[in-house]
C-alpha cells in the first residue's frame, strides 16, 4: 500500500493522542483489505485507560480551543480542507484499500467529507446569540450559544472518511474537542486526517483518534467518563440503544444517525429512465452498504414490467471487481459475514415466491468478499428485507396499486431514514412527501446527500442532524442570561 502513495507519511498506524502518536497498551490489530483479504496494517489498540487519558487531554485542550476566536478556528479548519484537497487521491487510495469501494468513489466520498470541514470552518463564525425583550421592566434577556465541551464519537466503517468529519468538523467550529474512536475494520482512513489536522495546525488535544478493536469497551468509557459531555454515534440501532441506555446514566448529549431501510417508489407517471438512473445510484452506491441506500423498491403496477427490465438491463453491465482496479463499479462487500446476509435475504424472498431476475447472490471468485448485484420481482411485506436493511446489493421490486397503499408500505417500519420517489404530478409530488415518515425524502432523484442539508433520521433511525446550520446546533449549549438592571 505504501508504494501506491505520493506521500506514504499519510499511512499511520499509531493512535493520535494529545498531539503524539503512541503505540498501543493492547498490542496492534489487523486491518484486512477486503478486496484480497491480505492484511494490509497492524494498527495500535488503545487499553481503555488510554481512551480514559486521551479525553483528559481533550478535557484541558477544549478550554483553550474554546477561546480563540471563531476566526482562528476557522483558518486552521480551512487549512486542513485544503490539504485533505490536495491528498485526495492518496486518502481515496488508502480508504479503498481499507473498506473496498471503487476509488473513484472513494475520491467522492474524501471530497464529500472534506465539504463539512469547508462548511463548517465558514459556520464557525455564525453562532449567533439572541437578545430577548424582557419580561419586565428592569430585565434584559441574552442567549448565548456555547460549545458542549469534549464530544466522542463513535463510527462505522461504510463511510472511513466522511461518517467522522461530519461529526468532528460541527464540533471543531462550535468549540468542542474531540475523541474519534473509528470503526476497527477502516482505521487508516481516520488516522491520516488526524496527520493532515495535524500538519494544518489544529492544536494538541482538540482532535484525537482512537483506534481500538474493543468497541464496547470504548463506549462504555465515553459514556461513563463524566469529562465527555456529547455522545454522537453512527451505526446500527441496535447498537445505538445500548449506547443510549448508557449514556442516560450521566444524561449525556446524544446524535445518534442509526439504521434506515428506504423505501424507493416508481409512480406511474414518473420518468421511467430517469428513475432507473436513480434507482442504480440509491441501490448500488457502496454496493449497497449505505444507511440511505433504497432497500424496498416499490413500483406502480402499470410500470412494473417496463421498470423491471430496464433495472435489469443497467445492473448487467455493472462491473464487480477489485476497487483499485480500473471499471471497477462494485467493490467487496466488508466481510463474508455481510454477504451471509444478502444470500439469507435472497433465499428467504425465494422461498417465498420471489423470482430472481438477476444474479442470485453467487459468491464471485476470491480471496475477496465479491458477490454478484441481484434482482428479485414479486417482493412481499412477509420476505426479511421488508423489515431489515440487507447493506448489499439486492434490489427487491414490490408492485403497489395506487398511491395511499404504498404511503402505508413505505411508512410500515421502525426506521425513518431517508425515502426517495419519482413522480411528476406536483400534488402527488407534495402528498407523497408530506406523507412519508422519513427524515429525508429524495423526489425524482436518488443521490441527497450534501454538506448544506439536514440529514438525520426520525423514529428509531435516530437523534439530531448533521449537515447544515442546523448540524452545528447539536454542539452547542443555550445559555440564558437574564439581567436586572
Ligand atoms: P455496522 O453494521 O455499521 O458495523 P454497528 O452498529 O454494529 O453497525 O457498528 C457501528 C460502530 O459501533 C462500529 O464502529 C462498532 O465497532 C461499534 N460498536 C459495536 N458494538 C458497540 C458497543 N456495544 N458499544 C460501542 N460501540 C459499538
Amino acid at each position: 500500500l505504501p508504494s501506491l502513495l505520493d506521500d506514504p507519511s499519510l499511512l499511520q498506524t499509531k493512535a493520535y493522542v494529545n498531539g503524539e502518536w503512541i503505540t498501543g497498551a493492547e498490542g496492534e490489530f489487523e486491518v484486512t483489505n477486503p478486496a484480497r483479504g491480505d492484511v494490509i496494517a497492524k494498527v495500535a489498540n488503545l487499553s481503555r485507560a488510554q481512551v480514559a487519558g486521551a479525553i483528559d487531554g481533550a478535557y484541558l485542550a477544549q478550554k483553550d480551543w474554546a477561546a480563540w476566536t471563531a476566526k482562528e478556528r476557522s483558518t486552521v479548519m480551512r487549512k486542513w480542507f485544503d490539504l485533505i484537497m490536495a491528498n485526495q487521491k492518496d486518502l481515496a487510495t488508502i480508504l479503498t484499500a481499507e473498506m473496498g469501494k471503487p476509488v473513484t468513489e472513494a475520491a467522492g466520498e474524501i471530497a464529500y467529507g472534506a465539504s463539512f470541514i469547508e462548511f463548517y470552518a465558514e459556520e464557525a463564525k455564525r453562532i449567533y446569540g439572541e437578545t430577548i425583550p424582557g419580561h419586565q421592566r428592569d430585565k434584559r434577556i441574552m442567549v448565548m450559544k456555547q460549545p458542549i465541551g469534549v464530544a466522542a464519537s463513535i463510527t462505522p466503517w461504510n463511510f472511513p472518511n466522511a461518517m467522522i468529519t461530519r461529526k468532528v468538523a460541527p464540533a471543531l467550529a462550535a468549540g468542542c474537542s474531540f475523541v474519534a474512536r473509528p470503526a476497527s475494520e477502516t482505521p487508516l482512513s481516520a488516522l491520516a486526517l488526524a496527520v493532515l489536522a495535524e500538519r494544518a495546525g489544529i492544536p494538541a488535544g482538540v482532535l484525537n483518534v482512537l483506534p481500538s478493536d474493543s468497541a464496547s469497551e470504548v463506549g462504555k468509557e465515553f459514556c461513563e467518563n463524566p469529562k465527555v459531555r456529547k455522545l454522537t454515534f453512527t451505526g446500527s440501532t441496535q447498537v445505538g440503544r445500548i449506547l443510549l441506555g448508557q449514556a442516560a446514566d450521566q444524561v449525556m448529549k446524544c446524535s445518534m444517525e442509526l439504521g434506515g431501510n428506504a423505501p424507493f417508489i416508481v409512480f406511474d407517471d414518473a420518468d421511467l429512465d430517469a428513475a432507473v438512473q436513480g434507482a442504480i445510484m440509491c441501490k448500488f452506491r457502496n454496493n449497497g452498504q449505505t444507511c440511505v441506500c433504497a432497500n424496498r423498491i416499490y413500483v406502480q403496477a402499470g410500470v412494473y414490467d417496463a421498470f423491471a427490465a430496464k433495472l435489469k438491463d443497467a445492473v448487467a453491465n455493472m462491473k464487480v471487481g477489485d476497487g483499485l482496479e480500473d471499471g471497477t463499479d462494485l467493490g467487496p462487500l466488508i466481510t463474508a459475514k455481510a454477504i451471509e446476509k444478502v444470500q439469507d435475504h435472497i433465499a428467504d424472498a425465494k422461498s417465498k415466491g420471489a423470482e430472481v431476475i438477476l444474479g442470485g447472490g453467487e459468491t464471485l471468485q476470491g480471496p475477496g468478499y465479491f458477490i454478484e448485484p441481484t434482482i428479485v420481482t414479486g417482493a412481499s411485506r412477509d420476505m426479511k428485507f421488508s423489515t431489515d436493511e440487507t447493506f448489499g446489493p439486492l434490489a427487491p421490486l414490490f408492485k403497489f396499486e395506487n398511491e395511499d397503499d404504498v404511503i402505508e408500505m413505505a411508512n410500515d417500519t421502525i426506521f425513518g431514514l431517508a425515502s426517495y420517489f419519482y413522480a411528476k404530478d406536483l400534488s402527488r409530488v407534495y402528498k407523497v412527501a408530506e406523507a412519508l415518515e422519513y427524515g429525508i425524502v429524495g423526489v425524482n432523484t436518488g443521490i441527497i446527500s450534501t454538506e448544506v442539508a439536514p440529514f438525520g433520521g426520525v423514529k428509531q433511525s435516530g437523534l439530531g442532524r448533521e449537515g447544515s446550520h442546523h448540524g452545528i446546533e447539536d454542539y452547542l449549549e443555550m445559555k440564558y442570561v437574564c439581567l436586572s438592571v
